[in-house]
């Protein structure tokens, strides 16, 4: 278990988060574009309480996902980068955005791919793993 830096873009928010599977999941959702400005986020699942906000505080907002499910958002008030959201569908689980984190560059290429049925034509696959929403549990 390693504890990973982040930081907001304006530096007001820090946290740490303790991670045990060092991989990014990539992922392509209609939702992700949106709130990354991007075609794809990186990010992991890990227990909530593996995550600690070092420095300044964070807002929230709820949308219905795709399940109907409550999926609050957590971003930073002053510039909106956005660490973390928790599906309620999930528990005790939340979905940290890894790009957001220091060093993670060199877990290497995501280890799958989620939301394929929304990913870009031309935006290539990486992950040897590509599923149309989320893997089946
Ligand atoms: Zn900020
Ligand atoms: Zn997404």
């Amino acid at each position: 278990m390693t504890a990973y830096k982040g930081q907001c873009h304006c530096g007001q928010t820090t946290w740490t988060a303790e991670i045990s599977d060092e991989k990014h999941v990539l992922c392509h959702c209609t939702a992700c574009k949106v709130l990354g400005g991007g075609e794809f986020t990186l990010n992991q699942i890990i227990p909530k309480e593996n995550f600690k906000l070092t420095g300044g505080d964070l807002k929230q907002y709820t949308y219905k996902g795709d399940s109907g499910n409550s999926v609050d958002c957590f971003y930073c008030p002053n510039c909106t980068s956005h660490p973390y959201h928790h599906q309620h569908i999930m528990g005790d689980n939340i979905v940290i955005r890894t790009s957001l984190l220091k060093d993670t560059e060199k877990w290497g290429k995501p280890a799958a791919e989620i939301y394929g049925s929304q990913k870009w034509s031309w935006q290539p696959q990486t992950a040897d793993d590509i599923f149309d929403t989320t893997p089946p549990s």
